[in-house]
């Protein structure tokens, strides 16, 4: 490592710790005001004043999305390349912020105050992209559509969970929701006069249990009744049924797809029914995890003495929507426990973590590794040629 680089790390650091209570104080206000998906007002207000106080130039609206923004700092005239720090800071509905995205949002804006506080004059461009609505709302996905994540060269951000692990991938998952549609008829004096809709949905739940049994360890399918008739004298004339279907790889998710469409089919046929498929909201694509940043940032971790946890690039994983953003553009998504092993993701421990000492001290360690891992991408051609290469040719 040249001597200026060590130096800068050094200084990044230094800030990184200095900014300790500012972060501890931005995960905390966001927590005690949990907005869901796209009502993010406190949150995204929050960020960007605390932003550009530190410099950050910022806008907002983005992409017709009233709380998403883009905070940017240029270094030494703005040459070199652009990278991205991701904020989400959406609540779940219910439970607040049981996924610890007021802790995204906090450390993050810790990162990029670093930067900018120990390396003013660092090349390119450093951006804070607030993205809402990861929760269902699909806001990477819109952002992504109306072109705000173009010129963006590398993007990183970190996610509390139970685990501390740099290189994990996410399934790619959609929504669809299966009509079936029948004849009602009294169940009891003309039973034969109707045409059950809950049959087709009783066989369609279970021939997609038959189908899990043949089901790649890959791909995961789960569903649920939202509508099962009215009244158990009346033979169910329309039955909803609501299921995700998610896949780590493109081409098997089309085909789950496919095979869960025709447990669908073959459902409504058996039980002479009528039936509409429809998918909602936004599909999110698998999360491909950029390994050239992943080695950086373990650097990083190991140099600040701390460990990942043994597990599997697979183990315990759910889908995201900055995996669209992997598909673009150099993504790494490292996530480090907010509290103990058992302490899982949108569970009321989770939430207690979140907000435990615990969850702030890793929180710092990985803002730091998150902090020189971004300023790595900015100063060092070779690092972000090769997050490029791999871009290209990994996935
Ligand atoms: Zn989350």
């Amino acid at each position: 490592m040249a001597k200026d680089a060590s130096a800068a790390h050094g200084a990044i650091i230094k800030r990184v710790d200095a900014l300790a209570g500012q972060i501890a104080a931005i995960n905390k206000s966001i927590f005690g005001k949990p907005e869901t998906c796209y009502q993010e007002t406190f949150a995204s207000g929050l960020l960007r004043e605390k932003l550009a106080a530190e410099g950050f130039s910022v806008k907002a609206p983005v992409a017709g999305l009233a709380t998403a923004f883009i905070a940017s700092r240029k270094g030494g005239g703005g040459k070199g390349p652009v990278v991205a720090l991701l904020a989400e800071y959406d609540a779940l509905p219910g439970i607040g912020h049981a996924c610890g995205h007021s802790l995204i949002a906090a450390t993050a804006f810790g990162a990029a105050a670093a930067i900018a506080q120990a390396v003013p004059d660092h090349p390119g461009t450093l951006m804070v992209i607030g993205t809402p609505a990861e929760e269902g709302g699909g806001g990477k996905v819109k952002m992504i559509e109306k072109g705000v994540f173009k010129g963006v060269d590398a993007a990183i951000m970190i996610h509390p969970s139970n685990k501390t692990r740099v290189i994990a991938r996410m399934f790619a998952v959609t929504e669809l929701i299966f009509t079936f549609t029948g004849k009602a008829a009294h169940a009891a004096a003309f039973p034969h006069k109707g045409v059950n809709a809950l049959d087709a949905g009783v066989l369609f739940y279970n021939a997609v249990s038959s189908l899990r049994q043949q089901l790649k360890e890959e791909a995961r399918v789960h569903g649920i009744f939202t509508h099962g008739g009215d009244a158990p004298n009346i033979i169910p004339e329309k039955v909803v049924m609501h299921f995700y279907v998610r896949a780590l790889d493109k081409d098997y998710f089309r085909q789950v797809i496919h095979q869960v469409t025709q447990c669908a089919n073959g459902a409504a046929q058996a039980a002479g029914c009528g039936l509409k498929i429809d998918q909602r909201g936004h599909t999110y694509e698998p999360f491909y995890p950029n390994r050239a940043m992943g080695r950086a940032f373990r650097e990083h971790l190991k140099s600040l003495g701390v460990r990942e946890d043994p597990y599997g690039e697979t183990e315990e994983i759910g889908s995201s929507d900055i995996g669209n953003l992997s598909q673009q553009t150099p993504t790494l998504h490292p996530e480090y426990a907010a509290g103990g092993k058992e302490d899982i993701n949108h569970s009321r421990d989770f939430l207690k973590a979140v907000v435990s000492k615990k969850a702030a001290a890793n929180a710092l360690a990985m803002t730091k590794a998150m902090a020189l891992t971004e300023y790595g991408l900015l100063c060092d051609p070779k690092l972000m040629a090769e997050a490029k290469r791999e871009f290209k040719e990994g996935r």
